[in-house]
């Protein structure tokens, strides 16, 4: 295999500012990027390409653009894992050997898993905001709809962004309701879950927003099937004894999120917990097994919400930690669950939801400043005018601006069980 220091699987989010972050530390460090796309993709923005505020280019840079002159990119997938030989290899069949690794694969979007769907998504009114390129097809619909059912459903946890699937609705309800359509169309929530949203502070504001939009709200009602041609979409609906009661739907509109679930190639390795995610210590997201083996971003099983806002705190605590591990001193940054949600209610207002684990409310500014919990027209501005050059221009190069981790002096040395295989 080809030696590197550091190998990173996955030049999104996670792993484009984790490397970053790792050169503006040690920048002698020999990386390997292992990362297929030609395009990077800024997710966050989605919701704003669905809901006509920024245009889809807004979203997308060229990967070659992105990744820093000095780190060596192989552009092809990780099929397999060897973590006891500190080695991965590529589709084509290129071995790459590790001192450290770090997983940053991003997680899979299921979409077989809903019956009927085929390739019928971005055609018979069935869109989706997480689809790569199919958000301007979300504005499209909403622009055309004068009349009729749209549906908007969520899958089971975890999901990247929970808040995504409510945000194209809302910012849809709203765009209706300026064009004074909104009383003659049926919007209506399907969601798996048995709340609005996971994090109870957030839920009165989003409430009075589902009653403002008459939005109708299907509890614990999980889309399984569509008939495109038919424009019709099946749920399974979970009563309170615990039994379950098929429901069919029409639809002119239906906006979907996908179930999610960790890449089949973490799944089938040793790395993998027993769900499939990336088995990594919450705290110090170092895996449970490898010591030299980090992971961040949507492929880990820590319990924080998969957004980008909580890659952005992620990225310290490993790149200081991994360091630390190659040079044999002791691991002391934290992690501490942040993640936030930017919850676009109507357009030019956001609920700002921010916490860490255990759903404990945590906000960057004084509540003086921007209240999370209510609708804020300062949050829409962090959202449309700040975060995307902070994103690009901060968290892609390495500039920690808000994101210092916590440290522990306490991290026990002994937690790993297989031997660290540096040499
Ligand atoms: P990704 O950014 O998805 O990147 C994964 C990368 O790994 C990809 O480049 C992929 O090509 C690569 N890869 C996959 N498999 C392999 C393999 N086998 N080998 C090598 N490379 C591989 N977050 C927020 O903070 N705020 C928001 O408002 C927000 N809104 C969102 C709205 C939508 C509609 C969506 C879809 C997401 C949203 N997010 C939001 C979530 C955010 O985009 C993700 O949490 C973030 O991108 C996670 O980064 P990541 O690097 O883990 O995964």
């Amino acid at each position: 295999g080809i030696r590197y220091d550091i190998v990173v699987i996955g030049g999104g989010a996670a792993g484009l500012s984790v490397i970053a972050s790792l050169l503006k530390r040690q920048p002698d460090v020999k990386i390997a990027l292992a990362e297929p796309a030609t395009e990077h993709y800024y997710q966050p923005g989605w919701t704003l390409v669905g809901g006509g505020v920024f245009k889809q280019a807004d979203t997308i840079k060229s990967m070659s653009s992105l990744i820093p002159k000095q780190v060596s990119w192989y552009q092809n997938a990780v099929s397999h894992f060897a973590p006891a030989q500190n080695q991965v290899t590529l589709t084509d069949g290129t071995c790459l050997e590790y001192r450290s690794l770090i997983i940053a694969t991003g997680l899979s979007l299921n979409w077989a898993a809903i019956d009927g769907l085929g390739d019928n998504l971005g055609s018979h009114g069935i869109t989706s905001n997480y689809a790569r390129g199919l958000a301007p097809y979300t504005w499209q619909l909403v622009q055309q709809l004068k009349q009729g059912d749209a549906i908007f459903t969520q899958p089971p946890m975890p999901i990247k962004c929970a808040g995504a699937p409510q945000k194209a609705m809302y910012l849809s309800c709203d765009h209706w309701q300026r064009q004074q359509v909104l009383s003659n169309i049926n919007a209506q929530f399907c969601t798996a879950g048995a709340a609005l949203f996971g994090v109870a502070d957030y839920v009165p504001a989003l409430q009075q927003y589902v009653d403002r939009y008459g939005i109708q709200l299907n509890m614990q009602t999980n889309l399984v099937a569509v008939d495109a041609p038919n424009q019709t979409a099946f749920f399974k609906q979970t009563l309170a004894d615990g039994s379950s009661k098929d429901i069919e739907k029409r639809f002119d509109m239906l906006h979907i999120t996908p179930p999610q679930v960790a890449p089949e190639v973490i799944r089938q390795s040793p790395l993998a917990d027993t769900v499939g995610w990336v088995d990594v210590y919450p705290d110090t997201l170092q895996h449970k097994a490898w010591a030299n083996v980090f992971a961040l971003g949507d492929c880990t099983n820590t319990p924080n919400a998969k957004t980008a806002a909580a890659v952005r705190k992620q990225v310290p605590v490993v790149a200081e930690n991994l360091l630390s591990q190659l040079n044999t001193k002791p691991l002391r940054a934290v992690y501490d669950g942040y993640g936030s949600c930017p919850l676009t209610v109507e357009r030019g207002k956001i609920v700002l939801a921010e916490f860490v684990y255990g759903g404990k409310v945590q906000p960057t500014f004084p509540k003086w400043l921007v209240d999370g919990t209510k609708p804020a027209r300062l949050s829409w501005f962090l959202k449309e005018k700040l975060l995307p050059p902070l994103y690009w221009y901060a968290m892609l190069k390495g500039h920690e601006w808000l994101a210092a981790p916590q440290y522990r002096d306490d991290i026990p040395s002994d937690r790993h069980a297989k031997p660290s295989g540096n040499s």
